[in-house]
């Protein structure tokens, strides 16, 4: 799921792990990592849940994804919960909707007159290209999603995991800052050298879409920006509209479960 796309200032550098890592410690796997996150959190069906049951998931997932760049996830979910209410969730109807009665509907994300203005240009495009289900099943669908408005390849890449099922990774902050701390990869890079480097790799038979999450709820609970909770029990659980988003794993957690593989943590900084 995207998110906030401003990287953390204090997450170490690949390089600046390097001196901090100490030379007998086997570093981690990248399947090593997925296996001990889904051993920890668990996989939630429910962790994109769906909000507007009349509408077809993935147009729900491209609405909710391009509402969530740089916006918290609870926002988005009132926004989607509003934009239903109001008419205003499909694609025919968001593509002749007025922004000025759409931004209203959008309090609580990132830049709501910009995204007032430019969702109907969204739908439009989708609309015009056929529909997502056509977008998707296209030989070029990368190609296709990155031509619609407002779609770049974090959200791009969202879909094909999320809607089409393919396993790609999704390169958002906090993968970035994740990885980063554990030494799998350099947060400074490039999404499209990012994504390159992890396509490659064993996820220990853990899809993309359920890493995702799992990465997500890691940066959420333990991986925070500033202060990662390395030693201590994870962050609570966050107000969703999905009530079992998270509960389980929220009451038992102790600490984080990729510390005895973790330089970061293993240096101390958390
Ligand atoms: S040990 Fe600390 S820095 Fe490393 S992944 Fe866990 S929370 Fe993040």
């Amino acid at each position: 799921m995207p998110t906030t796309r401003t990287l953390p200032t204090t997450v170490p550098t690949t390089r600046t792990l390097a001196t901090t890592v100490p030379t007998t410690r086997t570093p981690a796997t990248l399947g090593d990592v997925a296996t001990r996150l889904l051993a920890h959190y668990g996989e939630e069906p429910w962790w994109w849940p769906v909000l507007l049951p009349d509408l077809p998931r993935a147009d729900e997932l491209l609405l909710g994804a391009v509402l969530c760049q740089q916006s918290r996830w609870e926002r988005v979910e009132q926004a989607l919960l509003r934009l239903d209410a109001a008419g205003l969730s499909t694609w025919e109807a968001l593509a002749a909707a007025d922004p000025a009665v759409l931004q209203p509907l959008l309090v609580g994300v990132a830049y709501p007159p910009t995204r007032a203005r430019l969702l109907p240009r969204l739908a439009a495009a989708v609309l015009a290209a056929g529909g997502l289900p056509t977008v998707l099943a296209a030989p070029d669908a990368r190609a296709r999603l990155l031509a619609l408005p407002q779609v770049g390849p974090e959200t791009a890449d969202t879909l094909l995991a999320f809607a089409a099922g393919q396993h790609v990774p999704v390169v958002d902050a906090y993968l970035r800052r994740v990885l980063g701390r554990l030494g799998l990869v350099d947060p400074a890079a490039s999404y499209a050298a990012v994504r390159e480097d992890l396509a490659g790799q064993d996820t220990g038979g853990v899809s993309w879409e359920v890493l995702h999450a799992l990465v997500v709820e890691h940066g959420i609970h333990h991986c925070l920006t500033r202060t990662p909770l390395c030693r201590g029990s994870g962050h609570p659980k966050r107000d969703y509209a999905e009530p079992r988003k998270c509960v389980e794993h929220c009451r038992t957690c102790t600490a984080c479960p990729l510390l005895e593989v973790c330089p970061t943590g293993a240096s101390g900084q958390g």
